[in-house]
């Protein structure tokens, strides 16, 4: 059985990036909901076992899409922390962030072309494959870098559930904002792992 992480802040802290209403339903009904669903569906589909990774690498249907969503979502809330004005990329991270794509504002210009020009519903990533190098990707609807043999570093949620109640239809500045909040700490330990 999978259940709904604790988050590592308090519901108003990411304000005004994100509210605490927008965190009341994202983390408290939308993720609590694929936990449900998931926890619903386990039972004899031969991945009681398996952890959240292994099982978004191999399933399919709806288990694929509520497990893609947990794994998606505690990726995401969990590298996140109050808002900065001067938030950037530490460690080994930064390092690899500058040496491939030139500096941290042309990897943030490239990130910000793959979140806003997804169309639907879906997730924006940076991954890294099993040479240390990094990747961008847009990824429609639950999928997860795991499926491509990469490791999730960071993401952003681009559903219009992680954005409309704060910004309605203005996607572009949320993923403006969303720099600000990045827990740069837990990506680079991410990365290292
Ligand atoms: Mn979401």
């Amino acid at each position: 059985m999978f259940e709904l992480i604790d988050l590592p802040y308090g519901s108003s802290e990411l304000e005004p990036i994100i509210s605490a209403e927008t965190i009341a339903l994202h983390h408290g009904k939308h993720l609590a909901t694929y936990v449900n669903n998931l926890n619903n569906m386990l039972p004899g589909s031969g991945l009681e076992d398996k952890s959240l990774e292994e099982i978004v690498a191999c399933a399919t249907g709806g288990i694929f899409n509520n497990a893609g969503q947990i794994l998606n979502h505690n990726l995401y809330f969990e590298q996140l922390q109050k808002p900065s004005n001067d938030n950037h990329p530490v460690g080994k991270i930064a390092e690899a962030i500058n040496e491939q794509f030139g500096s941290y504002d042309d990897f943030k210009k490239d990130f910000t072309t793959v979140a806003s020009t997804l169309f639907g519903s879906g997730w924006a990533w940076l991954a890294s494959d099993n040479d240390g190098k990094l990747h961008v990707l847009q990824m429609p609807n639950a999928d997860n870098p795991v499926t491509k043999g990469l490791k999730p570093l960071m993401c952003f949620d681009v559903w219009e559930h992680a954005y409309y109640v704060d910004y309605r239809n203005r996607r572009p500045d949320y993923i403006a904002a969303m720099w600000q909040i990045l827990n740069w700490k837990v990506i680079e330990q991410r990365y290292q792992l």
